[in-house]
Parts: C-alpha cells; structure tokens; sequence
C-alpha cells in the first residue's frame, strides 16, 4: 500500500479513509497526504469503486468528489447519480 512520502509511480489511488481520488501523473511524483482528510494510506486498487448504473449490492458508498454517502438497502438497487454532485464513481465504505 501506498504512504505519503513515497513515489509509487504512475497511477490513481484512494484514501483509505475517506476514497479520495489521487491521480501521480509522474513516476517522480511524491504521495501527498490525502487533501481531504490527511490521511496517509491510499490503496493503489480500484476493486471496491462503484460506478452509477451498477448494482454493486446492499452498503453504503462515498461519492469520489464530494464525499456525498448514498445508501442501497437491496443488492437490486442500483446506484444513482451522486444527489449533490452528479458524480458517478463511488467507493464502497
Ligand atoms: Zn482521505
Ligand atoms: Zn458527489
């Protein structure tokens, strides 16, 4: 898993806190700390994002840009647009 301070390459990794997206465009490029929440662990995977339209199962899920949690009670639900800011990726919290 990635830390702040270390240069794990080129890629997008999540906050392990909170799912905030951060996109190294560079292999030289530091890990900052998370700008949300300061966190310094980031998983490097994407295998717990939900993308709207998907029926990713019943859970709680944190828009990628605003944080917004959306709630689906059935593993039939799909998964709306963010209702704050239509953003359509998600990390399953
Ligand atoms: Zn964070
Ligand atoms: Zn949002």
């Amino acid at each position: 898993m990635p830390r702040t301070g270390e240069k794990p390459g080129k890629g997008i990794y999540f906050c392990k806190n909170c799912g905030v997206k951060i996109t190294l465009d560079d292999t030289t490029d530091t890990m900052p700390p998370c700008p949300s929440c300061n966190g310094t662990e980031f998983n490097d995977k994407e295998e717990k994002m939900a993308t709207t339209g998907e029926k990713p199962g019943k859970g709680t899920y944190k828009c990628t840009k605003c944080s917004q949690t959306v709630t689906l009670d059935d593993t039939t639900d799909t998964l709306p647009p963010c209702p704050k800011c239509k953003n359509t990726e998600f990390t399953k919290i």
